[in-house]
């Protein structure tokens, strides 16, 4: 067994909005709980102004458990749990409220692995960025916390390289289905199979071309902290 993904594990993935955790790392969650690891996806907000300028001036507008609903029904039956901590999507910022908010999670969690957005001075969107910043800062102060691991985000123009690659190829099809959840967001590109394909396709081409070639999907993640332990002592 690949020695991160260990049944000992407690991992939390903190993203700013119900989506996030699905594009970011659904397979790396379900690989994880797979080994019998526990698994968390912690939404920072409830994602209401996800909605397109022109598709407001139409009138269109979402409740505050539209978004939650379908992260919900994209984790059904996979035995990952899924919270809200409940803050207004668009204008997060990493001050002393969302840092010690995460720091509160985190440690209630007893969080051993983190997943969360990217730090980077690349396009982003704006609550990414501050829930990133807030994570790294709050994880200083959770012991348990040993390892954390940033996805690539899916803004062009980043210089994140995702040097640590989750196989994902047994839960792709399971991936693009957690996607389709999201009808609030339909059509956007990266919530669709060519992007999703290509994405996970392309993560192995970068770094793993024999892999690639061979048909594997990943999800690429960045690390900022591993741990790797001592093993247990044999009796
Ligand atoms: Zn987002």
């Amino acid at each position: 067994m690949p020695l991160l993904l260990s049944p000992a594990e407690r991992v939390v993935a903190l993203v700013a909005h119900p989506d996030d955790a699905e594009i970011l790392f659904f397979g790396t969650l379900r690989r994880w709980h797979e080994v019998g690891a526990e698994a968390t996806v912690v939404v920072v907000t409830r994602g209401v102004h996800g909605i397109s300028v022109a598709d407001q001036a139409t009138g269109v507008h979402l409740d505050t458990s539209d978004r939650l609903a379908e992260s919900a029904a994209s984790f059904e039956g996979t035995g990952i749990d899924l919270e809200c901590l409940g803050w207004e999507d668009g204008a997060l910022r990493p001050d002393r409220h969302l840092v010690s908010a995460i720091e509160t999670t985190l440690t209630r969690l007893e969080c051993t692995v983190l997943l969360t957005h990217a730090v980077h001075d690349g396009n982003d969107h704006q609550d990414h960025h501050a829930v990133a910043r807030a994570a790294l800062n709050a994880a200083t102060r959770v012991p348990s916390c040993a390892t954390i691991l940033h996805g690539q985000p899916i803004a062009p123009h980043h210089s994140i390289a995702g040097t640590v690659l989750v196989d994902i190829t047994n839960h792709i099809e399971a991936k693009l289905k957690a996607l389709q959840a999201h009808q609030s967001q339909s059509g956007r590109y990266y919530l669709d199979e060519p992007f999703t394909r290509h994405r996970a396709a392309g993560a192995g081409w970068a770094k793993h071309p024999h892999h690639a070639a061979a048909g594997r999907f990943f999800e690429a993640l960045a690390p900022s902290l591993l741990l790797l332990p001592d093993p247990p002592e044999q009796p």
